[in-house]
């Protein structure tokens, strides 16, 4: 008898062990106490007006049960995103439950104005603790709602440009500004800021250069954005002289490709390819590429100006071929391909010293397709000196020059017919007529006047 009842006792036992165990386990899940996690992604401190972020809410266990937003400014709240979620029950308790989505901002919409603002989210999930009301997230951003665009002030007056020329344009634009520069038609010069001259305004440089083929009418233009994404534009006075360049004829000869075909010879060509057919390869494009490549490489400049004073240029040279010429390439007595030349020759002795033109950093040096050995120099603000066809180079990547610091010699490298200097000048990855700049009367002008104007110059 009394073995019967204790495998009854030991059953009854474990029946409320079972209970108890259970009982235990269902209090510990339905009285979780693990709130919601919140995040935001792309929200911004300052705010101009709509702006759209995202919203991840999750939650362990017992899942959301709802999420609030609101906004709160003195003593003016609104509740403008309010969503409740049904329960999806326990099945899901070993997985994460999730809310992603994208919420639309606009204080000004629901009535809130310029100045300090606090956005508060909520998020409860469906836990019976505090009162069966659940476990509750609050994640707290102090935001600025700015609405004023920023203000810009054309200080420069006397903005005479030429076509394939440069120039330069200072403005002033309010303090907060974070992004500005000029544009011309799709062309984007950054400018960069020389201090400030007030509390409210900053004073900024910007080098322009007019592409050789520009299309007209133009549209010119100041473009600042602040850091709430304010944007505003301002037009200035300017004009842009229209002026024709040279046509020159180029004889190309079989002598000619024989002797600067070899320097190409790492290139593919197609098989059977002649020696004049490799040469237009060469010429259209390789040159294309290396162009691209030079205007890339002349995409990140110092943001301080590196050079002071005129611009110097190889000494005892002649001026063989000039900026924008027009070159029709002539082989056999027919006409075969034509080209712009974007820099100047300048020819000297044979392997005569080149010096760095201005101040600056060494950021290329090497072999650059049809200008051969290259070496390009950054000046600072958007401003490079470029120098082809060299036969040695002396100075290494990153290396600070001087005006006047040898930096290699002349040579035939490339696509070159004789011993010269190619010199390029590029303004924000614009080539640029450089007789400009090596002219001190032009420079003194338009350049150097304004800077004194507007920085201790
Ligand atoms: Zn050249």
């Amino acid at each position: 008898m009394w073995k019967t009842g204790s495998y009854k006792n030991s059953f009854v036992i474990s029946l409320i062990s079972i209970l108890v165990i259970l009982s235990a386990y269902l209090v510990w899940m339905f009285f979780e106490k693990e709130a919601p996690c919140i995040k935001v992604k792309g929200l911004p401190l300052y705010l101009s007006s709509s702006k759209r972020f995202v919203l991840f809410v999750s939650d362990r266990k017992m899942g959301i049960r709802r999420i609030k937003i609101e906004l709160i400014q003195g003593k003016k709240k609104k509740i403008f995103f309010d969503k409740s979620f049904s329960y999806s029950g326990l099945l899901n308790r070993k997985g994460t439950h999730r809310y992603t989505n994208q919420v639309l901002l606009n204080p000004l919409k629901l009535g809130f104005s310029d100045g300090d603002i606090t956005l508060k989210i909520y998020a409860w999930d469906y836990s019976k603790r505090n009162s069966f009301k659940g476990n509750l997230q609050l994640l707290t951003k102090k935001l600025k709602i700015d609405t004023i665009h920023p203000q810009i002030v054309p200080l420069s007056r006397l903005n005479y440009f030429s076509v394939g020329g440069s120039g330069l344009i200072t403005y002033e634009v309010s303090e907060d500004t974070v992004s500005t520069g000029i544009y011309l038609n799709k062309f984007f010069f950054p400018a960069y800021p020389i201090g400030t001259s007030s509390k409210r305004f900053k004073r900024y440089v910007c080098y322009i250069g007019i592409p050789y083929d520009i299309k007209f009418p133009v549209d010119f233009y100041i473009w600042a954005e602040d850091r709430a994404g304010n944007k505003a534009i301002a037009r200035f006075y300017y004009r842009i002289k229209k002026r024709s360049f040279r046509k020159r004829s180029i004889i190309i000869t079989d002598s000619f490709l024989k002797k600067v075909l070899p320097f190409f010879s790492h290139l593919a060509f197609p098989e059977n390819a002649r020696d004049i057919d490799k040469f237009l390869k060469i010429n259209r494009e390789f040159r294309k590429k290396n162009n691209r490549l030079i205007k890339e490489l002349t995409s990140k400049t110092s943001h301080k100006r590196l050079w002071k004073g005129a611009w110097i240029y190889l000494r005892n040279s002649k001026c063989t071929a000039r900026f924008g010429d027009h070159r029709a390439y002539f082989y056999k007595g027919k006409c075969i391909d034509h080209q712009v030349h974007l820099g100047i020759d300048l020819a000297s002795v044979a392997n005569a010293s080149v010096s760095a033109s201005n101040s600056g950093r060494v950021i290329y040096t090497g072999i650059m397709g049809i200008y051969g050995l290259t070496v390009i120099i950054d000046h600072g603000q958007g401003i490079f000196s470029l120098y082809g066809h060299l036969s040695r180079i002396d100075v290494k990547k990153g290396q600070e020059v001087k005006k006047g610091d040898i930096i290699g010699l002349t040579g035939q490298t490339g696509l070159a017919g004789g011993d010269h200097l190619h010199f390029s000048i590029l303004v924000n990855g614009i080539f640029v007529n450089p007789e400009e700049w090596l002219d001190y009367h032009w420079l003194r002008n338009n350049i150097i006047r304004k800077l004194k104007r507007i920085e201790g110059y």
